[in-house]
């Protein structure tokens, strides 16, 4: 049971992904929270991940693997809520790879849409609240162009495979929650 959520920063995805989790007990798995946690504990792989997470880039592709390899055969085993992977299409096809090799399915590709102004004001209010290196206004525009470029072609992959669930991003967070439990709770009345 692997659920993915997909979406521009601040479309919510940290906040909802972690309590789809909750629901379903099952682990949250967040690569910018790991990558973060890398670099607070001065690991190599932070080392090298923070000039591209300061500069709002995406880490290169070989430094994840490692990280959501490690997860999906340890924390994971029984299914997880990804929070940022996969980001890119050839991400997305590595991770194909390693769901398979764990014996696991994805379930469903939650993409949260959200308009261009709502973003820009979370991500202020988010900047104002959680001190992010990454929330000054220059990155968060440069991190908004890396996901139309890279990452939103996503949306067509994994509509193509039949695992695409759109769900509006707008409206209080625990309409948000709703929407999204009830697309989950209908994949589990279909499989
Ligand atoms: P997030 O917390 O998901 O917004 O991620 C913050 C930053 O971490 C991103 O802007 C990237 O620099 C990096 N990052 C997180 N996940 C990935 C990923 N799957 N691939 C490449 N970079 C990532």
């Amino acid at each position: 049971m692997i659920w993915i959520f997909i979406g521009p920063p601040g479309a919510g995805k940290g906040t909802q992904a972690k309590l789809l989790a909750a629901h379903l007990g099952i682990p949250h798995i967040s690569t910018g929270d790991l990558l973060r946690q890398a670099i607070a504990e001065g690991t190599d792989l932070g080392r090298l991940a923070r000039g591209y997470m300061e500069a709002g880039e995406l880490v290169p592709d070989r430094l994840l693997l490692g990280l959501v390899r490690e997860a999906l055969e340890g924390p994971a085993t029984k299914g997880c809520i990804l929070d940022g992977y996969p980001r890119n299409t050839s991400q997305a096809e590595a991770l194909t790879e390693m769901v398979h090799e764990v014996g696991q399915k994805v379930c469903g590709v939650i993409e949260l849409e959200v308009s261009e102004q709502v973003l820009v004001d979370r991500i202020a209010a988010r900047a104002r609240a959680e001190d992010r290196a990454d929330d000054t206004e220059e990155t968060v525009r440069k991190r908004l162009v890396v996901y139309e470029q890279q990452t939103s072609p996503l949306v067509e992959y994994y509509r193509e495979r039949g695992v695409l669930r759109p769900v509006a991003g707008e409206g209080t967070i625990e309409d948000i929650r709703d929407r999204i439990f009830r697309v989950t709770e209908e994949r589990g009345r279909s499989s």
